[in-house]
C-alpha cells in the first residue's frame, strides 16, 4: 500500500502521530511511505493508495494542490481538526479578515491567502476522517490496518462523557464547570476531565448530538456556549455550520 502524508495550513502536530507508530509502519512489508516531507528527503510524488492530509485550505495554491492530491489518490483521509474543520486558524472566519490580517502581518506576507480557512472536504471528497488536535495515533493504525485487510475502519463516534463514565471521572458539568464533552466525539480517553478540566471540543462535534440541551444548560449556568465553540479548533466544522451558525 503506497502512502502519502501531506501538509497544508497546520502546525505539523498531527503528522507526528506517524512517528509514534513508525515501528509498525517501517517494519511492515505491506506499507510503502512514498511521500512524507516531514519525515524524509526521498519523496516520490506519483500515485497513492492512501493520502493522509493534515491542515486546512487557506490559500489559492492549497486549493489547487488538494485537488491534485485527490486526483492521484484512491483514498483520502483527513487527519486532525485543521483538515477536518478548518482548525484554530478558522477563528478568522468569524471576524474582519482585513483587520485580523493587518494586525498579524505588517506587510503583504502571504500573497494568495484566502479570507476563510476551510476544511479539505469543502474542496474534495474525503473518504475517512481522523479527528483531534492532535489525532490519536491508534486511529491512524486502525485506518491503515483496516484498509490492508479490506474492511471498513472503526471510527469512534461516542461522546467524551462515555469515557468519563468508564473511568469513574466525576462530572465537571454537574459540579459547575463548562464542558463540551456531551457533544464532542471521544478519541482522547477523556483527557481533560481526567485532569479536572472541562472538554473544549478539540475532537469535534458528534453528528446528531443534542446541542440545544447543552446550550440551555450552559445558559442556565451562565456559560457562553457559542463563544466556547467559536474560539475552538472545530468552529468551522461543516456540521457546526449547519446546526449552530445557521
Ligand atoms: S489539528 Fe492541531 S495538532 Fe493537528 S495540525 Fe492542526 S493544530 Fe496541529
Ligand atoms: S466531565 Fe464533561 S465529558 Fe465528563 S461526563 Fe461530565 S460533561 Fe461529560
Ligand atoms: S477532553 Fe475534549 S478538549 Fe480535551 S483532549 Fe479530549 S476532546 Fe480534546
Amino acid at each position: 500500500m503506497k502512502i502519502g502524508v501531506f501538509k497544508f495550513s497546520s502546525c505539523d502536530g498531527c503528522q507526528l502521530a506517524f512517528f509514534d507508530i513508525a515501528p509498525e509502519i517501517i517494519n511492515s512489508e505491506y506499507i510503502e511511505i512514498s511521500y512524507f516531507l516531514e519525515a524524509t528527503s526521498f519523496n516520490i510524488y506519483d500515485r497513492f493508495d492512501v493520502a493522509f492530509v493534515e491542515g486546512s485550505i487557506s490559500t489559492r495554491e492549497e486549493e489547487e494542490r488538494i485537488k491534485d492530491i485527490r486526483d492521484r489518490s484512491k483514498i483520502v483521509v483527513a487527519i486532525g481538526a485543521c483538515a477536518v474543520s478548518g482548525g484554530i486558524q478558522s477563528a478568522r472566519n468569524f471576524g474582519n479578515f482585513e483587520e485580523i490580517y493587518s494586525f498579524t502581518y505588517r506587510e503583504n506576507y502571504f500573497k494568495d491567502i484566502n479570507p476563510l480557512s476551510k476544511p479539505i472536504s469543502d474542496f474534495v471528497s474525503v473518504d475517512y476522517t481522523v479527528r483531534g488536535c492532535p489525532v490519536n495515533a491508534e486511529e491512524i493504525i486502525e485506518i491503515i490496518t483496516s484498509l490492508l485487510l479490506n474492511k471498513t475502519p472503526h471510527i469512534n463516534e461516542s461522546p467524551v462523557c462515555i469515557e468519563c463514565k468508564r473511568k469513574s471521572i466525576p462530572c465537571l458539568l454537574v459540579m459547575g464547570s463548562p464542558c463540551l464533552g456531551p457533544i464532542t466525539v471521544d478519541g482522547c480517553g477523556a483527557l481533560c476531565p481526567s485532569l479536572n478540566r472541562g472538554c473544549y471540543g478539540c475532537f469535534g462535534p458528534i453528528k446528531g448530538a443534542n446541542f440545544e440541551s447543552l446550550r440551555d444548560l450552559f445558559k442556565e449556568r451562565g456559560f457562553n456556549f457559542e463563544e466556547l465553540i467559536k474560539t475552538g479548533f472545530n468552529a468551522y466544522n461543516p456540521y457546526f455550520r449547519g446546526v449552530i451558525w445557521r
